[in-house]
């Protein structure tokens, strides 16, 4: 095999190249079976196992208490910015915090079902922090608060959840889920769409509180309704088995890692020596500053969008692909998720250095 890229790419994003390796030999033969899991039937006693160790491996990984539900659906996290509303908002009020891009596109499906009260926005300073918990402007007869923990655009990151007290805290946690430990049995809904830590694209992952099921309109589209896919374990449809499959087999490799306790240490080394290497000089200008950092998304500019253009093609040269920002805001990002190697932070700071000696 030719050697593989260092890959920092936002999403779809690295795998772990063990879970890659099993599904290369599994995939002409799953389980003895003679066939590949793509091919047998979702209601299949084969894959009523796989659907179920992905559930129990990831309450047991993330410490979901018993009181919720592991969904596994389809749409991406883009669906969820509208089933949210659909299901809690309807015609009432939610708080929402505006932290970027992501969020941004959060409100605006939720505008299209009830009232939605902004109760804080980082937008003053191009999203270049997340909003003192202390100071949000919570409504006490808001159906939800709804935050995004990770802004995976412009590299933010929340380091403490608010108490929202009777008020269910809903999170969109797409560019950090399972990056570190958190208290589940603070929110009332979580989903993330699985393409950075979880695996694939194709499914999203949705953890929901019991009572939150209880909410779910009868008169709402059955594909739609919470309620369906959680009385359905999931299986209402025919579910994106492969990657239902991947995510199980990435939940595994987090086990064999040691949990979430060794992943959360190696992201914050991880994270902690590039932002080492970018608030040591001035050549290289992280877009974040202090705790809000993000450990999956690492941000920053060059003296030039000459010098930025360089640095890209220099890198990619050099084995490096996917460092360029998202297009809405250009710069350099280093996605640096569970499966990004120390090493191939190591490399990259290497790069930084020849290139700032280079360039400088
Ligand atoms: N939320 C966040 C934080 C994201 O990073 C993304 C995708 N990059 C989305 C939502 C949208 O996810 P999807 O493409 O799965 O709809």
């Amino acid at each position: 095999m030719t050697a593989r890229p260092l890959n920092f790419y936002a999403g779809p994003a690295i795998l772990p190249l063990e879970v890659l390796r099993q599904v290369q030999a599994e995939l002409l033969d799953f389980n003895q079976k003679g066939l590949s899991v793509l091919e047998i039937s979702h209601r299949s006693k084969d894959y009523d196992a796989v659907n179920k160790a992905a559930e129990a491996d990831l309450k047991e990984i993330f410490s979901i208490p018993d009181n919720y539900r592991v969904l596994f659906l389809q749409g991406g996290a883009s669906l969820q910015f509208a089933m949210v509303p659909m299901n809690f908002l309807r015609g009432g009020k939610a708080d929402y915090v505006n932290t970027g891009v992501w969020a941004k596109k959060a409100i605006k499906e939720a505008k299209l079902f009830g009232q939605v009260h902004v109760a804080a926005s980082a937008e003053d300073k191009n999203f270049s922090y997340i909003p003192d918990i202390s100071a949000l402007d919570l409504s006490p007869d808001a159906r939800y608060v709804h935050i995004t923990s990770n802004e995976t655009i412009s590299g933010t990151q929340w380091q403490e959840y608010p108490d929202t007290g009777d008020v269910p805290l809903v999170a969109d946690m797409s560019s950090d889920i399972l990056c570190r430990k958190i208290p589940v049995s603070r929110f009332g809904l979580i989903y993330a769409g699985a393409q950075k830590n979880l695996g694939p694209a194709g499914v999203t992952v949705v953890i929901i509180r019991e009572d939150m099921i209880k909410l779910c309109p009868e008169n709402l589209a059955t594909m739609l309704s919470y309620k369906t896919h959680a009385e359905n374990d999931s299986l209402y449809n025919t579910p994106p088995v492969f990657s239902v499959y991947m995510v199980g087999l990435v939940l595994k490799w987090i086990k064999k890692q040691g949990g979430l306790a060794a992943i959360e240490a190696r992201n914050r080394k991880k994270a902690a020596r590039l932002y080492d290497v970018l608030d040591r000089g001035d050549f290289y200008r992280p877009t974040t500053a202090g705790k809000d950092r993000s450990l999956m998304n690492i941000t920053f500019r060059l003296p030039s969008e000459e010098l930025e253009a360089k640095f890209l093609a220099e890198s990619a040269a050099a084995g490096m692909l996917g460092l360029k920002g998202h297009r809405s805001v250009g710069g350099i990002r280093a996605s640096i998720y569970n499966a990004f190697p120390p090493e191939g932070v190591e490399r990259l700071i290497e790069f930084m250095k020849s290139f700032e000696a280079a360039n400088g």
